[in-house]
């Protein structure tokens, strides 16, 4: 699935392994086709809505959550967004109809609100996400967020981050998507990775150490990325 520029955070990814003379091959796999848990370091769910969600949690309840989930215990990387952070949780009951299957790969339940959540989005990072990477630089997330689901963590994952501006996960709690391990979901849409280098850094550096151990990544001049960063955050001060 991919909405609201999703599909830019693959671009993030394979370019920053690039620029590193890492070699990023990509594979789509879409409905109908099966999972090798074996073959891929890290995955991108992207967001969807409700209609697309059906139809991707149907594929995922036959075999391909199953598969997803033995690549995460092998610790493969999932990174995903909104509606693809939706399904990895227990279940998503949209506004209508009966709730969708979820992988369960993240212990969070979402049910959708009567509103939508729209609009820029800053978090403070789990301090213990970012420590591998140049989080001197910065602690924080920017994104852009546009969904009515509400998510609803439990014990088994820790939030993402504590939402400084916009919605988060429910608008209530102040907390911010969810991570377990090497699965992380978030409703930063944006796409939410360029705008987050140290983030999208942390995602490459730990999908390698699945099958290279712990690897220090090649500095790289994010001036570029930084001030998208900087710029998205001083917006969302001068607009409260
Ligand atoms: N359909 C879901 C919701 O509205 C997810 C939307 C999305 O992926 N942006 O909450």
């Amino acid at each position: 699935m991919n909405i609201y520029g999703d599909n830019g955070n693959i671009i993030c990814l394979t370019q920053r392994c690039e620029w590193r003379g890492i070699q990023a091959k990509l594979d789509q796999v879409t409905i109908g086709q099966k999972i090798n848990p074996d073959k891929h370091d890290i995955y991108f769910f992207g967001g969807g809505q409700d209609q697309q969600q059906i139809a991707v949690s149907s594929d995922l309840k036959e075999t391909n959550g199953i598969l997803l989930k033995k690549a995460a215990h092998e610790n493969a990387v999932i990174f995903s967004v909104c509606g693809g952070y939706q399904l990895l949780g227990h279940y998503y009951q949209p506004e209508k109809g009966k709730a969708l299957f979820g992988v369960g790969l993240l212990d969070v339940i979402t049910v959708a609100g009567n509103k939508r959540m729209i609009g820029n989005i800053v978090i403070e990072v789990d301090k213990g996400i970012l420590s591998t990477t140049n989080c001197e630089l910065s602690t924080k997330m920017v994104g852009f967020e546009n969904h009515s689901g509400k998510t609803f963590l439990g014990k088994g994952v820790k939030p993402l981050g504590k939402v400084l501006t916009g919605y988060g996960n429910n608008s209530n709690d102040k907390t911010e998507g969810a991570f377990a391990g090497t699965v992380f979901g978030c409703y930063l849409h944006g796409s939410v990775l360029p705008k987050n280098p140290h983030f999208a850094d942390l995602l490459i550096s730990k999908a390698l150490q699945r099958r290279y151990g712990q690897i220090k990544l090649k500095t790289l001049d994010d001036t570029i990325e930084w001030q998208a960063h900087n710029s998205a955050i001083a917006r969302t001060r001068s607009r409260t």
